[in-house]
């Protein structure tokens, strides 16, 4: 065999797995079921971290006060995504998008929709970086991230 010769074999690999979700997130989810999006806030620094965390990174204090935040905010960043990829469940095209809402210090990832997203020219015109969007929730809640159905542009 030669050096040169390059020889693989193809395949997949599935990793079900199970993640507890601790008490933060599991308060946050029970908050989307009843559209509410809430994040914590550290009593020290006053930040305001949506997704929220037990503890905030920046001053290591816990973070027991629960906040309200807007369920409106600005893209951050975000990308179009039109190709698919494995384990993927989102039908392409679609566009992942960091999200701070109004009254939190951070974003977090969701999705950009509620638009017509088979033209990437149109799409550049509608999405843009600052540009405000709204929560559009999920008729029927299950608890999770995708209780928030996507979010739109602010027209
Ligand atoms: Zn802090």
């Amino acid at each position: 065999m030669s050096k040169e010769e390059y020889r693989i074999v193809k395949g997949q690999v599935m990793v079900p797995y199970e993640l507890a979700l601790g008490r933060t997130w599991s308060e946050f989810y029970d908050y989307l079921k009843e559209e509410k999006i809430m994040g914590k806030k550290c009593g020290k620094c006053s930040r305001v971290l949506v997704p929220p965390r037990s503890f905030c990174p920046r001053c290591f204090e816990d973070m027991d006060e629960w906040v309200e935040v807007s369920q409106e905010g600005v893209v951050e960043t975000w990308v179009y995504v039109n190709m698919p990829f494995f384990a993927q469940e989102i039908k392409i095209p679609f566009i992942s998008a960091q999200i701070r809402l109004d009254g939190s210090d951070t974003g977090f990832i969701h999705q950009v929709a509620g638009i017509d997203l088979s033209d990437f020219d149109s799409v550049r015109e509608t999405v843009k970086l600052g540009g405000r969007v709204k929560a559009v929730w999920s008729k029927e809640k299950k608890g999770n991230i995708l209780d928030i159905a996507y979010f739109e542009p602010v027209k």
